[in-house]
């Protein structure tokens, strides 16, 4: 594709079909919660986006966010969106090495300086100055300092870099930190920044994120977290296969019982589905083929920050009843173990970082309550609940 040419016309050379293309494009529409009957216009603007600079930073990470972008078995409008852009700098996928590679990156930021679009996945370590992590002999920090300052936008790839994944799990002995935890310290410049958590992100999400830019040079709506909400407004939970079995109460106990070969919910054998902002359930998996849910296996909560230290990811997030009057039941039915039971998991631990009222929480579960709160706690539960957070010593804390 040469630099000049439109993205319509290059898809069209490369062998996508006009009628592949709308598809992909009625996809982006509802990515981008727009009424279908946009389609049309979202294809015209889209086939006449031109080449956007890039520069993918790779940090602390595992590669599987560029390997979910970049190996779908077949050739799919997700890779050739990707190689659409100028991808002026990408250290798994750029032949050029040692000082070429450099250069190549220098290069780019001086012609494209405050219009290049800045990729990073990975996290970055920021202990004993960030000798953990080096790439060509400069620090993950350094280079995203660099790099940061002329650019455009950033998008954070993957759970590490939006939140700081794996290597910040406790103790993160390198201070693993995210790109926009760098950004609320001062540390690196302020630029538009999106997240795009996953472990590894959807195809959809990354390719749908970039379509977006290139058509309007800005990110879609953004949730709290920073997330596009059009992939990450709902939980995996809410538009699950399964939820239909959570309702009748039908919950496999084992992998390899009746209830798991009837298909039934995964929720007992720890899905943390219920929590887990991601649009699994909907784009599903290897060019809409399947999800992890669907294949039999719960969800790890991937996508949502320190997954891999809120308890086993095959723990139950309803905690085992134990006898009526047991010291177990006891510590069951506690404010204490209720809000490490269930809130926690999103909340934080303890309540420092809960902002509910405590008398307002009975009006958060139910069945009109969000999806979120459409768990089994019983009035009991919810009442240890709210005079945990009433307690004067937590009072002060809310
Ligand atoms: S708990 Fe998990 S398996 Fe069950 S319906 Fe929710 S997301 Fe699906
Ligand atoms: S189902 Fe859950 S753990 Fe699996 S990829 Fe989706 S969000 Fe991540």
């Amino acid at each position: 594709m040469t630099e000049t040419e439109h993205l319509g016309a290059g898809l069209l050379n490369r062998g996508v079909s006009r009628r592949s293309f709308m598809k992909y494009c009625v996809s982006l529409t509802s990515f981008m919660a727009l009424p279908g009957s946009l389609a049309p216009v979202i294809a015209q603007t889209l086939g006449k986006a031109r080449r956007q600079s890039v520069i993918w930073l790779s940090f602390q990470e595992c590669t599987g966010c560029t390997e979910s972008l970049t190996r779908s078995h077949a050739p799919a409008i997700e890779n050739l969106i990707f190689n659409y852009i100028s991808l002026d700098y990408h250290h798994t996928l750029q032949a050029a090495s040692g000082e070429a590679a450099e250069a190549a990156r220098n290069t780019a930021m001086a012609l494209s300086s405050g219009k290049y679009l800045l990729i990073v996945d990975g996290s970055v370590p920021v202990n004993d100055r960030g000798v953990y992590s080096t790439i060509a002999g400069i620090s993950n920090l350094q280079m995203l300092l660099t790099c940061a300052k002329d650019a455009a936008a950033i998008i954070a790839v993957g759970t590490c870099a939006s939140f700081g994944g794996l290597p910040a799990a406790k103790p993160n002995p390198t201070g693993a930190v995210s790109v926009r935890e760098l950004m609320h310290r001062g540390i690196i410049a302020g630029k538009p920044l999106v997240n795009i958590s996953g472990c590894p992100p959807l195809p959809i999400a990354i390719s749908g994120t970039l379509a977006h830019y290139l058509m309007f040079g800005r990110f879609p709506g953004l949730d709290d977290l920073g997330r596009p909400l059009a992939i990450y407004g709902n939980t995996v939970h809410e538009r699950c296969s399964r939820l239909h079995f959570y309702e009748q109460k039908k919950f496999a106990k084992s992998f390899d019982d009746e209830g798991a070969r009837k298909g039934w919910c995964l929720y007992e054998l720890g899905c943390k589905g219920p929590l887990t902002h991601n649009a699994c359930s909907t784009t599903r998996w290897n060019s809409g083929t399947s999800s992890p849910i669907e294949s039999g296996h719960p969800c790890l909560g991937c996508s949502e920050p320190e997954f891999w230290d809120r308890g086993g990811f095959y723990e139950n997030l309803i905690p085992e009843k134990a006898p009526a009057g047991s010291v177990a039941a006891n510590i069951a039915e506690s404010g204490e173990a209720v809000f490490e039971s269930n809130c926690s998991y999103c909340h934080g631990p303890g309540p420092g970082s809960f902002r509910t009222l405590p008398e307002k929480i009975p009006e958060l579960f139910g069945p009109e309550a969000p999806g979120v709160h459409r768990f089994n706690i019983s009035d009991e539960e919810l009442n240890n609940l709210v005079n945990y957070l009433k307690s004067p010593d937590k009072r002060g804390r809310l």
